[in-house]
C-alpha cells in the first residue's frame, strides 16, 4: 500500500508506532496457537494494559492518559493492522464511557484508578438476552431493589470476556416495561463485582464461536447487588448506555479499517510475488480490481471514521457518522477480507497465513455490536424521516 497516501492524515503517530512495535511481539503464530485452543490471549491484554493503552481515555485525575477517543481509536486500528485481535479487549475503552459520563465521584475513585492500574479488569458489557435480541427495550432480567442491595434474576447472552473481567457493567429492569415512548423507560445500569458474585448467583458459561471471542452466556440467580453499584439514576440506564454507543461504535470502526489494511497490505504483497504463467498474478486487472476497490472503500470508510471522532470530540452527538463509519468500515475490512482469500487462491485456506483467522474474526463486525441492518433502518428513520419500521 503506498504508505503516503495512509500515513499523511493519520494521528498520534508515537501511539501508533509503540502500539505496532509491542504487536509484532505477538505474531501470528501467537494468535493461531490460541485460536486452536479458543485460549484467551492474556499476555497480550496484559501487555496493553501495564503499557497504559486501555486507560487511555480515564482522566489523568484517576491515573489515565486523558486522552481523546481518536487516541483510542488510533491504538484499536494499529492492533488490527498488525494482524492482532482488539476483541479480547476493546470493551474496556467503550465500557468505561459510561462509567465516567454517569458514575458517581465515589464510583469513579473507587474503580478507576484500580482500573488504569491494571488491578482491575472493566471488560464485560451485559446488554443483550436470548428473547430480546436487537430490541434491547424489551429485555426480562430483573434487579428488585431489597433494602440496600438489588437482587438480580435473569440471562445474559453473548456477554463476551466475562471470563476475563472483574466488574460486568449490567443494564436490568428495575420496572415493568410500558408502552409508547417510554418503553426504554425502567432499565437500569448495574456494575456487578463478577469476583465476589461467582458461585453465589453468577454463573458463567462459554459459548465456542467461529472466531476465538471468549464470548459467554451469564446467568444471574437472585444475585445481590449493593444498590451503590447502580450507575446514574434508577430507570435512566437505556439511555447511558446509549450514549456510550457512538464511541463503541467509533471505535469498532477503527478496528475495521485497520482490519482493511492489513488484508490489502497481504493481498498487494502476494499479488505482486507470485507467478502463474510466467507473470505476477497482480499483473492481471481481474486480480488487481478487487484489491483496488477495497482499498478505496477502506479509505472513504476511514474519512467517515475520521469525521465522526471530529464531531464526538467537539461535543456533538454524531449517531448518523457513527453507524455510518461503522456500516462503512466493516463492509469495507469484509471485502478486503474477501479479496485477500481470493487473491491467495488455496493459501487463503491455509492456517499459517492468518488470512482465513482475520477472515473469520472481521465477520463478526457485520452483526456485532449493532447489526447492518439496524444501521440502515436508523439512518433511514432519523436521517431521511422515513417511517419506523419495527
Ligand atoms: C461474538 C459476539 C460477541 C458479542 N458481544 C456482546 C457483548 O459483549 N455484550 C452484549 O451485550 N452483546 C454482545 N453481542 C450481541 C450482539 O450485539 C448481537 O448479536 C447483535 O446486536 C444482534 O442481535 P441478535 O444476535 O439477537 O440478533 P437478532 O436481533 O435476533 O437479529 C437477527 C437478524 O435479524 C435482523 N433484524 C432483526 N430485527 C430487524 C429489523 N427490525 N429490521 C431488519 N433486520 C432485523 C438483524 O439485523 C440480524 O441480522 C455479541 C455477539 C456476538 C456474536
Amino acid at each position: 500500500m503506498p504508505a503516503e497516501a495512509t500515513v499523511a492524515a493519520e494521528t498520534y503517530p508515537e501511539i501508533r508506532d509503540a502500539v505496532a512495535k509491542l504487536c509484532t511481539r505477538f505474531p501470528g503464530d501467537y494468535w493461531r496457537g490460541l485460536d486452536r485452543e479458543m485460549a484467551y490471549p492474556t499476555a497480550f491484554v496484559q501487555e496493553l494494559t501495564q503499557a497504559g493503552y486501555l486507560s487511555i481515555l480515564i482522566p489523568e485525575e484517576y491515573g489515565g492518559s486523558g486522552l481523546p477517543l481518536s487516541a483510542a481509536a488510533a491504538v484499536l486500528e494499529e492492533i488490527q493492522r498488525a494482524g492482532c485481535n482488539g476483541g479480547a479487549c476493546h470493551a474496556q475503552m467503550y465500557t468505561m464511557g459510561t462509567l465516567l459520563r454517569h458514575g458517581s465521584k465515589a464510583q469513579k475513585t473507587r474503580y478507576l484508578p484500580a482500573i488504569a492500574e491494571g488491578k482491575l479488569r472493566l471488560q464485560a458489557f451485559g446488554v443483550t438476552e436470548p428473547a430480546s435480541g436487537t430490541d434491547t427495550s424489551a429485555l426480562r432480567t430483573t434487579a428488585r431493589r431489597d433494602g440496600d442491595h438489588y437482587v438480580v434474576k435473569g440471562q445474559k447472552i453473548w456477554t463476551s470476556r466475562a471470563e476475563h473481567s472483574d466488574l460486568l457493567l449490567l443494564l436490568a429492569r428495575t420496572a415493568p416495561q410500558v408502552g409508547g415512548d417510554k418503553r426504554t423507560d425502567g432499565l437500569s445500569v448495574l456494575l456487578v463485582d463478577m469476583r465476589e458474585a461467582l458461585g453465589h448467583g453468577l454463573a458463567i458459561r462459554p459459548i465456542r464461536t467461529m472466531m476465538n471471542h471468549a464470548t459467554t452466556e451469564v446467568f444471574f440467580d437472585d444475585l445481590r447487588v449493593p444498590a451503590e453499584n447502580l450507575v446514574g439514576e434508577e430507570g435512566k440506564g437505556f439511555r447511558y448506555i446509549l450514549s456510550g454507543m457512538n464511541a463503541e461504535r467509533i471505535l469498532i470502526a477503527a478496528e475495521c479499517v485497520g482490519d482493511a489494511k492489513w488484508f490489502t497490505e497481504k493481498s498487494s504483497a502476494y499479488a505482486r510475488d507470485r507467478n502463474v504463467f510466467g507473470r505476477p498474478i497482480g499483473q492481471n486487472q481481474g486480480v488487481q480490481f478487487p484489491i483496488a476497490r477495497a482499498y478505496a472503500n477502506m479509505r472513504a470508510a476511514e474519512l467517515m471514521v475520521r469525521e465522526a471522532l471530529r464531531l464526538y470530540e467537539a461535543g456533538a452527538n454524531p449517531g448518523p457518522e457513527a453507524n455510518m463509519a461503522k456500516m462503512l468500515a466493516a463492509d469495507a475490512s469484509f471485502e478486503a477480507a474477501n479479496a485477500c482469500v481470493q487473491t491467495h487462491g488455496g493459501f487463503g485456506f491455509a492456517e499459517e497465513y492468518d488470512i482465513e483467522r482475520k477472515f473469520r474474526e472481521t465477520r463478526l463486525y457485520q452483526v456485532a455490536p449493532v447489526s447492518t441492518n439496524l444501521i440502515l433502518s436508523y439512518l433511514a428513520e432519523h436521517v431521511l424521516g422515513l417511517p419506523r419500521s419495527y
